[in-house]
Order: structure tokens, then C-alpha cells, then sequence
């Protein structure tokens, strides 16, 4: 992995290439920012894994990280499916999402949902999308999708929902331009997660471990949702006071899941 980010890949390409890649802006590709940290790259490659594993991602759906060096770029695997992702596969990118040194390699389609988010929200550093199932039908469905216990406090805030007909009228669902990124961001606002209508969902956080925490429990909340409803009594979600105060405590002990997490993802 090291090799890739320590030359200045952009430089070497302009010398065997031409120096105008499309979709890429004027004089040739963006600027690499430089190397990061081994234990940063190997923790996104295990976030990949540790998603796949918890049943968020599976063949499909992403997790980047902004660049530690530079809030200008960020990295993410190649176009692979994320249980899959090794440190060799990480890329780096732009925030409009252009490659940095794309060498042949091929790109997620909806690599826009992580640039764009990152230029709106300066205080987030990882960005998951998934089709993670249980949350799905809550895209679809009347019913918010709202925290039913403390593990899913970061939802008391409520959860925006992406139509992405508002956005881009008929379309084949996907994020795959930055005019549609840019709305998708504008419907996450601040909070830390959106739904996206008939196709999944996207979570940020400050770092890889409480964005990969958030994205764990926005499943399983979805899941005890539908069973909550499904005993056919009221049901009793949490207070947004509740919400902070868990939220807060939760924060401190995050390092336990994904210590676990990361262990039975790699060993497979
Ligand atoms: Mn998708």
C-alpha cells in the first residue's frame, strides 16, 4: 500500500499519458496528498470487512475515509466487493471524486455519495453506503425509522430520507453523478444518517470506528424495529435527551465492538 501513496503518481502519469484524463480537471489528475498512516489504511480495509461480515455491505456498498493529510481527498477501495478489500485496493480521490492515480483500476459508480458528503460536512472522516437490508424497507415505508434502544442513540435526531426523484426525476436509483451526490448530502444535513428511497442508506461519523459502529446499529435497530411493531402494542422509542446521554457514554466504549468486529472479520 505504501508504494502507492509515497510516489507522486499524478507526476509519473503526466510524463507516460496524456495530461487530460476525462473527468478529470483541467491539467491532468489531482494531486496525490501524500502517505498515510499503515494502521489507518489497513483500519478502512477492515472496516470493509468487519461491514461485509455484520451483514451491511455485501457484493455491493462502500466505506472511504477522508485523507488524514489533506480534508481535500479521500480513499477507497477499487471497484470490489468489500469483503473482498485488501490495503492494496485503496484509492485515492478527490472531492469531485477524481482518481488520483487510477492506473486501469475500475471506480464505484456512486463514489460521489463519499466526495460530496465530505465537502459539506468538514467534521466527518468516514462515509458508509450500504443496501443494508432491514433498513431498506424503511426507505419505503411511512414509518420513520426511529431509535428503539441505547446502542442506536445517534438516531434520536431523526433520520432524513433521500427521493432521489426530487433530485434527478426517473433514474436507475443510483448516485452516480455529483449533482446527485451534492442532494444526497443536502439530505443528510448534519445528522449521521440518511435513507435512500428503494435503494439503502448512508452513515458518517468522526472517524472509521464510530462511522462502522453506526452503521452496525442502524441495521439492528431497523431489525428490532420491525419486531417491536410486530408484537402489535404501542411502542416506545427513546427521548432525544435519552439519545445525548447514551450517545455520550456509548462513545467512550465504541474500541470493544470493533476490536471484536476486526478479529472475526480478518480471521475469515
Ligand atoms: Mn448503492
Amino acid at each position: 500500500m505504501a508504494h502507492i501513496l509515497r510516489t507522486a503518481p499524478s507526476m509519473l502519469l503526466n510524463i507516460a499519458r496524456p495530461s487530460v484524463v476525462p473527468g478529470s480537471p483541467a491539467g491532468g489528475s489531482p494531486s496525490t496528498a501524500g502517505p498515510v498512516d499503515p494502521s489507518l489504511i489497513e483500519d478502512l480495509a477492515a472496516a470493509n470487512r468487519i461491514l461485509a461480515d455484520q451483514g451491511v455491505l455485501d457484493g455491493y456498498g462502500h466505506v472511504s475515509l477522508r485523507h488524514p493529510g489533506n480534508p481535500e481527498r479521500y480513499l477507497m477501495s477499487r471497484s470490489l466487493a468489500p469483503e473482498l478489500v485488501t490495503v492494496s485496493d485503496i484509492m485515492e480521490y478527490d472531492l469531485d471524486s477524481n482518481p488520483v492515480d487510477q492506473r486501469g483500476r475500475t471506480m464505484y459508480l456512486e463514489r460521489f455519495i463519499h466526495g460530496e458528503i465530505y465537502k459539506a460536512r468538514p467534521e466527518v472522516n468516514c462515509v458508509v453506503h450500504s443496501h443494508s437490508p432491514a433498513v431498506v424497507p424503511f426507505g419505503v415505508s411511512s414509518v420513520p425509522l426511529r431509535a428503539l434502544y441505547h446502542m442506536s442513540a445517534f438516531l434520536t435526531g431523526g433520520v432524513p430520507l433521500f427521493e432521489i426523484r426530487n433530485a434527478g426525476g426517473m433514474t436507475d436509483l443510483l448516485v452516480r453523478n455529483p449533482d446527485l451526490g451534492r442532494a444526497l448530502a443536502k439530505t443528510l444535513a448534519d445528522k449521521p444518517v440518511a435513507l435512500m428511497r428503494g435503494h439503502g442508506n448512508v452513515v458518517v461519523g468522526p472517524d472509521i470506528q464510530l462511522a462502522v459502529y453506526r452503521a452496525v446499529y442502524t441495521e439492528v435497530n431497523a431489525r428490532l424495529q420491525v419486531q417491536a411493531i410486530m408484537l402489535g402494542g404501542s411502542v416506545t422509542y427513546l427521548e432525544p435527551e435519552e439519545g445525548v446521554l447514551a450517545a455520550t457514554n456509548i462513545a467512550g466504549t465504541i474500541g470493544r465492538p470493533w476490536e471484536l468486529w476486526k478479529k472475526k472479520a480478518l480471521r475469515k
